[in-house]
């Protein structure tokens, strides 16, 4: 069966979506989440010397990946430079990353009036570029920008653009509809005009934008024509109106046109990755997303789910387990018995029959009231433990108190004060912070540490709020997720709750008890 690849750039690419803003931590663990899945390639931004960019590429280096291969983005050198004279390229062309995707114009308006250049010097820029990069033993990936908007308006120098690439040795020529405008038709035939001309000697990718809605199909027109590389970000983050979503192209080119992408065990991994990394982004998984949402597989009572309990195909256009997705309305990823009592042995729990079907149902009545447990793990386990038997509580709440004040000279104080009893120990502790829950923490913490002084190395290092159905108002429901660490474990959870500080409470009390409970 032949093979097509997938590009994620949701480190580059993916970052100009609104509202897209990830630390160095979260990049590596979509990173992590993307290898998992079997993306085959990963842009990770370009390697400048700004120190956040710095910082990844050098955690990026150090990290072990199963399946994919990290790209590093930068453009083709400027006119009248030669390239190893090119301060941005030699960065590219210096970073660890075995692969480099170079941008470079094919559409002679930009040439005109973007960057100036006469046709022939763009060539030679091309060429130069690729060729300095192959010779710094680099793979090399040309994405030629606006490609079918060049095509459209002078073909001939748009396949120029391409072939100087592919005779400077690119091992891939990426076709772009950076402005995202192009119907699936036109699509294809450029396409199939680009495999014809360049022939055998060098791969064909395609790269779309979803201004006109067509980011998907756009991609599968390329792939039918020839290409045999997609480039886009899961869920379809990006600027505008996004990048081609590649949870969607994915289940169609593995189940609907043939080819060989991910394995089929990656692929029934997509909606948690999907949502996972909705999770991490700090979107709002789309409930009615293609293949991977909450309703793509969930039918109305009546004529439909009759239809689906006597034969699935009637109303369904795929198995949604394929994709890792569910059919019932309110079902998540993790509720079936069978994964909870996988996921129970992989804390080293045991879960008899009982036990997992009463985990599943509160797992699925929490989840009603919005909770999420892709991303908070440690409370997954938490309630399994309680569910198991195998749960000490750490404390005994006998109440807390915050208090925020701001005084007419602008300045604002918190303060929170909490009585719990440990270990049979009464103890009442107060402690002031840059906000109520940090307040809330460090009151905690003094009254708790004591008898458990190593909770006292316990960092929080993420707070994430999101507010649930916001239609509602003041009345929505706040989820807060918190990432904790020790120094050698992190560990996530989640609290659920109309009031913030009651949700942060709850996420804040789950990361404690989690690093308290006995493992081994
Ligand atoms: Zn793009």
């Amino acid at each position: 069966m032949a093979q097509v690849k997938l590009y994620d750039t949701t480190l580059r690419d993916g970052m100009g979506g609104h509202g897209m803003s990830l630390s160095v931590e979260e990049k590596l663990k979509v990173v992590q989440a993307l290898d998992a899945l079997g993306v085959q390639f990963i842009e990770a931004g370009f390697p400048s010397s700004n120190p956040k960019e710095a910082e990844l590429f050098g955690r990026l280096a150090e990290l072990e990946l199963a399946n994919s291969t990290i790209a590093a983005f930068g453009m083709t050198r400027r006119g009248g430079v030669a390239a190893a004279e090119d301060p941005a390229l030699a960065t590219v062309a210096e970073s660890f990353a075995p692969v480099v995707c170079l941008v470079g114009k094919s559409w002679r308006l930009h040439l005109e009036k973007v960057i100036r250049v006469p046709e022939p010097e763009n060539l030679a820029m091309i060429r130069d570029s690729v060729a300095f990069c192959r010779s710094a033993g680099k793979r090399v990936v040309f994405d030629a920008e606006h490609f079918f908007d060049g095509y459209r308006d002078d073909a001939g120098f748009a396949l120029e653009c391409v072939r100087a690439a592919a005779d400077a040795g690119a091992e891939n020529v990426t076709l772009c509809d950076t402005n995202g405008g192009s119907l699936p038709a036109f699509v294809g035939e450029a396409t199939a005009a680009v495999v014809e001309a360049l022939g055998e000697g060098v791969e064909i990718g395609i790269h779309t934008h979803n201004d006109a809605e067509c980011a998907v199909a756009n991609s599968l027109a390329a792939v039918e024509a020839g290409a045999r590389l997609v480039q886009g970000t899961v869920n379809g983050y990006g600027e505008r109106c996004g990048n081609a979503n590649l949870a969607s192209i994915l289940p169609a080119l593995q189940l609907k046109m043939g080819f060989d992408v991910v394995s089929e065990e990656q692929l029934a991994s997509l909606t948690a990755t999907a949502h996972y990394l909705d999770e991490l982004c700090n979107m709002a998984a789309d409930p009615d997303q293609a293949y991977v949402g909450r309703n793509a597989f969930a039918h109305k009572a009546g004529m439909h789910a009759a239809g689906v309990a006597a034969d699935a195909s009637t109303f369904e256009h795929l198995d949604p387990a394929r994709v890792g997705n569910d059919r019932e309305i309110l079902a998540s990823e993790l509720s079936g018995k069978a994964t909870i009592r996988t996921q129970a042995q992989q804390a080293g729990l045991e879960l008899d029959e009982e036990a997992a079907a009463r985990a599943v149902e509160r797992l699925k009545e929490r989840e009603h009231r919005g909770y999420h447990y892709e991303a908070a793990p440690a409370s997954f386990e938490l309630l399994l433990r309680q569910e198991a038997g195998s749960y000490a509580p750490l404390f005994r709440l006998e109440s807390f108190r915050v208090t925020t004040e701001k005084r007419a000279d602008g300045k604002v104080e918190t303060e929170a004060t909490i009585k719990v009893e440990v270990d049979g120990e009464h103890y009442e502790r107060s402690a002031e912070g840059n906000g109520p829950v940090n307040a809330l923490d460090r009151a905690l913490r003094a009254a708790i540490v004591d008898g458990h002084p190593h909770l006292a190395d316990i960092e929080l290092t993420n707070y994430k709020v999101r507010i649930l159905d916001e239609t509602h108002g003041t009345d929505a429901v706040t989820r807060v997720l918190l990432d904790s660490s020790d120094g050698e474990r992190e560990w996530g959870t989640i609290g659920v709750s109309e009031n913030i500080i009651e949700a942060s409470w709850e996420a804040l009390v789950d990361s404690l008890e989690y690093a308290f409970q006995p493992r081994g």
